[in-house]
């Protein structure tokens, strides 16, 4: 970013505390630098021309980009953005990780990724046991980790064979890699409930949306990934995800980080053609299902704060005769945050407490969501607790409500 434009930025913050209200991690931690007030004050203290040191650092690592302070600024200041952008002067001054830039090298490149989960797949047993809760593994003693828990990998996500009933057009499906590669079922779902609402659905065998590499400093990777995906899905009308963060990045993201370059325009394209699932199916008139069931549904920061979707998905659940109980604050984040769990495990655990509170609090045997990095911390959250809920993408009981029966059966 262009260091005047990051001044004009820094300089909006009027000091006011108001995002202290709904930052996760100051909620968790009563840290000023845990929440966009500090976090601006550090940043325009480095602009200034300080040294970054390890309070620099902390505040910029613990940061979720959630963007609930965003919501709540007066003067809209885009933390994520801020806090995204010096990641990346961080990284081109220190280095990323060894291990950071092996992933995203291989997130780069679709057929390593998918050769590298098939390993995984085939290895997992010798280094993960079964967790309590069904379809999780957690890390044998001798790994460490802390006995967090994760799915099962299975294979990876495919086009299911079939056809759509009824011709109504013609959508691309940008599964993400969590669909991909951890969540394929929620990919099946998908097409399932796209064909049975007529909708033909192709698969142009997109990789990585590029967030994890924008989130952790790797520009030069995100605009890879980027202009791959650009290139890949110019040809199609619609681009429809099941993950709110790859919608997100898409729609809100490419534009600005592709901006000066030859594929902005095509860029601009892609925000304006892409979807979150949710939001599509929202728009349409769709056939209709039965399920019966007590569920509570949790709002994603990404759909809710990031692209403003609150009441498409309540709207679908609702309309397969569903009940949905609302916990106390379906829109407090889970404390997944991509990296951010994976570096600040503890502090993400104190986050997804909360959450598991809530979930309790509602008494429903399903937490709907449709992003799969809440669903794989939540889940993780319920296995720790000893917690029986199963969490579930809405298109997944859209397509069980085609086929009728009970959400908890
Ligand atoms: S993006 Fe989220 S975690 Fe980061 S400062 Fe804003 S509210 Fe706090
Ligand atoms: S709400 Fe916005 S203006 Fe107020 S302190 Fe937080 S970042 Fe600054």
């Amino acid at each position: 970013m262009d260091p005047r434009t990051l001044d004009e930025l820094l300089i909006r913050c009027m000091r006011c505390g108001d995002c202290q209200a709904v930052c996760p991690t100051y909620q968790a931690t009563r840290d000023e630098v845990a929440v966009a007030r500090g976090r601006i004050r550090l940043l325009r203290a480095e602009a200034g021309g300080m040294e970054p040191g390890p309070k620099f650092r902390e505040a910029l690592s613990t940061c979720l980009l959630c963007r609930a302070c965003t919501s709540r600024c007066p003067p809209g200041v885009e933390v994520d953005s801020l806090v995204m952008d010096a990641r990346g002067r961080m990284a081109e001054r220190d280095g990323l990780p060894l291990a950071y830039r092996l992933a995203f090298r291989i997130l780069e490149r679709p057929s390593l990724t998918r050769l590298a989960f098939r390993m995984g797949a085939l290895l997992q047993g010798a280094v993960l046991s079964p967790a309590w809760k069904d379809g999780l593994m957690t890390p044998r003693r001798f790994v460490g980790l802390g006995g967090r828990a994760a799915p099962r990998l299975r294979a990876p996500f495919a086009l299911p064979p079939g056809r759509a009933r009824g011709g109504r057009g013609k959508v691309a499906l940008f599964p993400g890699c969590l669909t991909n590669y951890v969540y394929p079922q929620v990919g099946r779902a998908a097409v399932e409930v796209l064909r049975k609402n007529g909708m033909e659905v192709v698969l142009p065998g997109s990789g990585c949306c590029g967030m994890p590499m924008l989130a952790a400093g790797d520009r030069a990777g995100a605009i890879r990934a980027a202009e791959a995906n650009v290139e890949l899905l110019g040809g199609v009308e619609t681009v429809v995800t099941p993950c709110p963060t790859c919608a997100l990045t898409l729609r809100e993201r490419y534009p600005v980080f592709l901006e000066g370059r030859d594929s902005h325009d095509a860029a601009l394209e892609m925000g304006r053609k892409t979807q979150e699932i949710c939001t599509y199916l929202g728009g349409m008139e769709l056939r209709e299902g039965k399920l019966a069931g007590k569920i509570t549904y949790h709002d994603p920061c990404h759909l809710n704060w990031g692209l403003g979707v609150k009441e498409e998905p309540r709207a679908l659940l609702r309309s397969l005769g569903l009940e949905l109980k609302e916990m106390a604050r379906p829109e407090a984040c889970c404390g997944f945050g991509g990296t951010f769990s994976l570096k600040n495990y503890d502090l993400a655990v104190q986050i997804n407490d909360k959450k598991l509170e809530d979930i309790a609090g509602t008494e429903a045997g399903i937490v709907a969501t449709p992003c799969p990095g809440c669903r794989m911390h939540i889940e993780d959250g319920l296995n720790r607790r000893r917690m029986a809920q199963r969490v579930l993408h809405p298109v997944e009981l859209l397509a069980m409500g085609y086929g009728g029966g009970d959400a908890q059966g």
